[in-house]
């Protein structure tokens, strides 16, 4: 079921929960800022998903109200994930969705990282 982005946070969500140790994850990456783990239901043959550590419902609560330090601390650790994984040179996709009509599932902000494979152009169906 999408989830309305408009609405407040819900610290029973699924990443909350990982965040808090409750829910085990394939963690790639912690820092202060931001966590970042292996999808469970893989779209590409890597599949990372890089959160930050607030709570922050979507891209758009994120960008209205996190602190620049936040905003710096997980856009570098975004980066740095994927540095990590050696996607630079291959190349690899970013993706937010926020909201009902992306179809975002998980009402915590999360970038997936896509990679390990020809992605092929961006279609947005
Ligand atoms: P979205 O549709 O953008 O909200 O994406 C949510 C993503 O979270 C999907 O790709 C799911 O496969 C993934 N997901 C859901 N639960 C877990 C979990 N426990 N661990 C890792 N990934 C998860």
């Amino acid at each position: 079921m999408p989830i309305d982005a408009t609405q407040p946070y819900d610290d029973s969500n699924i990443f909350a929960r990982i965040l808090r140790g409750e829910l085990p994850s394939k963690t790639v990456y912690d820092d202060e800022f931001a966590l970042a783990f292996h999808d469970i239901n893989p779209q590409a043959p890597l599949h990372i998903l890089v959160i930050p550590k607030g709570a922050y419902v979507s891209w758009d609560d994120f960008s209205a109200r996190a602190s620049d330090a936040e905003i710096a601390g997980f856009v570098r650790a975004v980066g740095q994930v994927a540095r990590d994984a050696g996607l630079v040179e291959p190349g690899y996709r970013l993706l937010a969705n926020t909201g009902l009509d992306s179809h975002q599932e998980v009402p915590h902000l999360h970038v997936h990282i896509f990679a390990g494979r020809k992605l092929g152009p961006m279609l947005a169906r």
